[in-house]
């Protein structure tokens, strides 16, 4: 059976050719041409033995992502969404600023989780991304932007990553590795709605990633309403998981806010979301909702933003308001696949 080159880690590989008698180097090579030259042709790979490069093309091929939309926004947002082998389609998001390259990348297609604000959930789930499309997802957008960049890379598409674990392991594995794509721990971050007993299988591998958390309601009633994984994993459960992460990388995790006009954007709620900040000596994002057709929700105005991120301050919270990017490119979570699946 043919493999998928992208699918496998270095790890996963040396073993391979170990175990079929090639030299243990071999992945190290692979990867370098793989991830640092960009060649995606086993017969270019001239330093790997005659054996080798005969083997390869009979074992291994290479997966692609078909680009079916592109969106741009005023912000210089930019949205690609992707056909897939078996024609599902997914979004990947770019973020360009004046000195970083972030990526934003899905890991599933669809999603479990129905957040009653997020078009991700609406169209249902329908399958776990493999290791090779959250990779190729990365090198794409990664060629495209050459000679620049790709700086940062979060996993904050569509999809929950933590319900796909295994599969995003090996992706970040693969990202970060020194003889492939080597981008730095730091610079790469996952983002969950709350899977807290996956947090803490996560902080068990120790990979040093950045965790953030979409917590958007710091009360177990109402985010229950807007979220309901927090009926499976309650605030205090979730609470838990994430100290479990602080202390095991050492590091904080942050929390994303998205305020809601009229919803969780009241000064209670400010100085709920900072007893549970200090409770967790973490970092806030707060970000205004990003409104789009299918959902009723809107962005607080100005004076809400302004009280919330005043109570905030007066409890001595430390927080980021960041700009909703990409409004006009629907570039929130789904946005732009619901538009080719209605
Ligand atoms: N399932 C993971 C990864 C998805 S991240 C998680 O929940 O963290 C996508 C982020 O965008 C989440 O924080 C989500 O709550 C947020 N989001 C979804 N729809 C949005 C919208 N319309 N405006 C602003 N943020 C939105």
């Amino acid at each position: 059976m043919l493999g998928d080159i992208k699918g496998f880690t270095r790890e996963e590989l040396r073993r391979f050719f170990a175990e079929e008698g090639f030299a243990k180097f071999s992945s190290s090579q692979i990867f370098n041409w793989i991830y640092k030259k960009r060649v995606e042709d086993f017969s270019l790979m001239t330093n790997l033995s005659k054996s080798l490069r005969d083997f390869l093309p009979r074992n291994f091929y290479f997966s692609k992502l078909e680009l079916k939309d592109k969106a741009v926004s005023e912000d210089k947002t930019e949205k690609f969404l992707f056909k897939l082998k078996d024609s599902s389609l997914i979004e990947t998001v770019l973020i360009p600023e004046p000195k970083r390259n972030t990526l934003c990348l899905s890991t599933q297609v669809g999603c479990k989780f129905k957040c009653s604000f997020c078009v991700s959930g609406l169209s249902g789930f329908k399958r776990n991304l493999e290791v090779s499309e959250m990779v190729n997802q990365f090198l794409y957008l990664s060629d495209y932007l050459k000679p620049a960049k790709v700086t940062n890379a979060v996993f904050m598409g569509i999809g929950e990553p933590l319900d796909n674990l295994e599969n995003l392991i090996k992706a970040v594995k693969i990202i970060m590795d020194e003889q492939g794509i080597y981008l730095g721990k730091r610079k790469i971050c996952i983002s969950t709605a709350g899977l807290a007993s996956k947090i803490r299988n996560l902080a068990d591998l120790g990979l040093g990633v950045g965790l953030s958390v979409s917590l958007h309601c710091a009360d177990d009633q109402r985010r229950s309403r807007i979220m309901p994984i927090n009926k499976r994993y309650s605030l205090e459960e979730l609470t838990k998981a994430l100290l479990y992460f602080t202390k095991k990388e050492k590091k904080p995790v942050t929390l994303e806010y998205i305020l809601i006009k009229e919803l969780n954007s009241s000064r209670e709620d400010a100085v709920r979301l900072s007893r549970l900040a200090r409770k967790l000596n973490c970092k806030i994002n707060l970000i205004p909702y990003n409104p789009c057709e299918y959902f009723e929700w809107q962005a607080p105005d100005k004076s809400e933003i302004e009280g919330f991120t005043k109570a905030l301050k007066e409890k001595n919270t430390f927080f980021t308001l960041r700009k909703a990017r990409g409004r006009d490119i629907e570039a929130s979570c789904g946005q732009l696949r619901s538009r080719f699946e209605a």
